[in-house]
């Protein structure tokens, strides 16, 4: 009886709580989202900066993913922070050093855990979007791959407060970051390369804005299986 109590008790965390081995999926299903959507990020980016945001996501989680092995059985926060220093270091361009700083301040709060709280969960993005705020001088509405993650930050906090599973809530997360993503198309971009095109840059999604929302999409496809 007691060791039934156990196994449904283990089962319920599983179902509750971010495990380690769902975030090392993320992390090899985003090298394979971000080759399959790189020519899709490029062209956004051709339209409004350099064309180099899909070869830059995909360069960057190649280099991940071969870095992986090295990484994959420490804890969230190694995992995690070795991702965005590998990222820091192959990734030129904006993107390279925000999302660097993004994956090493989300870190910082599952440093020696093995899974996450939806709640841990969302501390860890908002110190990650924290660390890509104070580095890249982002206020809302810039037309950035900010402008995908507050609103998705506030959905998951307003999931949580509603006492939504940790599916159902990456479930919001993933349609707000989508729709989120597509807001950017009207916003006039004020920072990175985008910006000097001043209003010529309306009327174009977001190329980062795009990375993050399947970021986020990716991570619930992997919660949700
Ligand atoms: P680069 O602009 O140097 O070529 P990428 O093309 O890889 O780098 O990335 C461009 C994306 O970076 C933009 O679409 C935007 O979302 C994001 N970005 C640029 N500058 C900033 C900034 N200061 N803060 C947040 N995000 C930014
Ligand atoms: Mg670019």
């Amino acid at each position: 009886m007691a060791g039934q109590m156990g196994l449904s008790g283990t089962l319920g965390n599983e179902l509750m709580n971010l495990q380690k081995t769902q975030i090392v999926q993320w992390i090899k299903e985003l090298a394979v989202v971000f080759k399959a959507n790189r020519d899709l990020l490029t062209q956004l980016d051709a339209e409004i900066g350099d064309a180099d945001h899909g070869l830059n996501m995909n360069r960057g989680f190649d280099k991940v993913v071969e870095k992986l092995p090295t990484f994959e059985d420490k804890c969230l926060g190694t995992i995690l922070k070795s991702t965005g220093m590998t990222l820091l270091s192959s990734v030129g361009g904006a993107s390279g050093p925000l999302y660097g700083t993004f994956f090493m301040k989300m870190a910082v709060p599952l440093n020696g855990k093995e899974e996450a709280t939806p709640a841990e969960l969302l501390k860890a993005l908002e110190e990650g979007v924290n660390g890509i705020v104070s580095r890249g001088k982002t206020n809302s509405g810039d037309k950035t791959m900010c402008d995908t993650w507050w609103p998705t930050l506030t959905a998951i906090k307003s999931a949580i407060n509603q006492g939504h599973s940790l599916s159902e809530t990456m479930g919001l997360a993933a349609h707000t970051a989508e729709e989120a993503a597509a807001a950017t198309i009207p916003m006039q971009a004020k920072k990175g390369r985008a910006s000097y095109l001043g209003e010529r840059s309306i009327g174009h999604q977001d190329p980062g804005a795009t990375s993050s929302m399947l970021m986020v999409k990716t991570l619930y496809s992997i919660i949700a299986e």
